[in-house]
């Protein structure tokens, strides 16, 4: 599983849910413990598909549902 998570800069993140932590292109280390998780996702294809939607909204979404509503 991956999960999909966004830094304080704004940009939107995935790792692996293993992952312990991950560096954000601006630099910030985000301890994954204590992000705030705004999808999972199966494959990191699916992942990078939230991210980019994320990213495209530009706004914080919480509860994303991949299909439908
Ligand atoms: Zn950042």
């Amino acid at each position: 599983m991956f999960i999909v998570f966004r830094c304080r800069c704004g940009q939107h993140l995935y790792a692996r849910e293993e992952a312990k932590s991950r560096t954000c292109p601006c630099g910030r280390r985000l301890d994954l413990g204590k992000v705030l998780i705004l999808a999972r996702a199966d494959d990191a294809r699916e992942a990078g598909d939230i991210v980019r939607h994320l990213q495209m909204d530009g706004r914080q979404t919480t509860g994303f549902r991949p299909a439908g509503q």
